[in-house]
């Protein structure tokens, strides 16, 4: 089973084409700016916490995101074995913290995907997405911060994903078959997309393993 990290900045369609390759691959799609948006509307303490940064387009810190995510990594391990994850690593602590329960409990990520548009189209399409989807954070101000976050944070995740020969930089500035196109035939090439792919595969003891440490994460951000 697949596990995918997607890497890119606000705008260029890590959710878009995440959910099309959690579609191709039986993986789970984890999304972190949706896990987070989900705490924020139940309305908990910790989600009025997180609100703040969010709205203001900063990183949440690391501790937090971690007891948000780890739940659902733990889960996405029981039920496929794969991940596609979208907006999590995001800084180099994230980074390591992430390879190393890959290495511990053999989930360790096959694929970074880093996508990429020029910065007024990664505006332009954010602007639109206000339009539809009324987020708070997609203000024009707040968008050109979260790119400045993403160019200081995260940009410095390409090339220590590169160096891993991991990493497949691809355009979205074109047309969506297009860029599904060129993430087939490079998973294809992989043998990370095949006719089983679909399957559960049983990490029973890896899970359980991710429990331990979620509900450390967990207590550990809630002190
Ligand atoms: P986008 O990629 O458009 O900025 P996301 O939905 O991925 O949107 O993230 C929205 C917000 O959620 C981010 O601006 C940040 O505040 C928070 N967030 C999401 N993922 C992380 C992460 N891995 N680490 C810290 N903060 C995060």
């Amino acid at each position: 089973m697949v596990r995918v990290i997607m890497l890119s900045p606000p705008g260029a369609g890590k959710g878009t084409h995440g959910r099309w390759l959690t579609q191709q691959t039986g993986a789970e799609h984890i999304s972190s700016g949706d896990l987070l948006r989900a705490e924020v509307a139940r309305g908990s303490a910790l989600g009025r916490r997180l609100a703040e940064y969010s709205a203001r387009g900063d990183l949440v810190p690391d501790k937090l995101i971690l007891s948000i995510l780890m739940p659902a990594v733990v889960a996405a391990a029981r039920k496929t074995g794969g991940y596609v994850l979208d907006g999590f690593p995001r800084t180099m602590a994230q980074a390591l913290r992430s390879a190393r329960w890959g290495l511990e409990l053999g989930l360790s990520s096959d694929a970074v995907i880093y996508l990429t548009a020029p910065e007024e189209e990664l505006i332009s399409r954010l602007l639109d997405r206000a339009q539809r989807e009324g987020r708070v954070d997609d203000t024009l101000d707040v968008i050109k911060h979260r790119l400045a976050v993403f160019t200081r944070e995260t940009e410095p995740l390409v090339d220590y994903y590169r160096d891993r020969g991991i990493l497949l930089e691809v355009s979205t500035d074109r047309p969506e078959q297009e860029v599904r196109a060129d993430l087939r035939d490079w998973f294809q090439a992989r043998g990370l997309i095949s006719p089983g792919a679909g399957d559960a595969s049983v990490v029973s003891g890896a899970a359980g393993a991710v429990a331990d440490e979620a509900s450390a994460v967990a207590s550990e951000a809630s002190a």
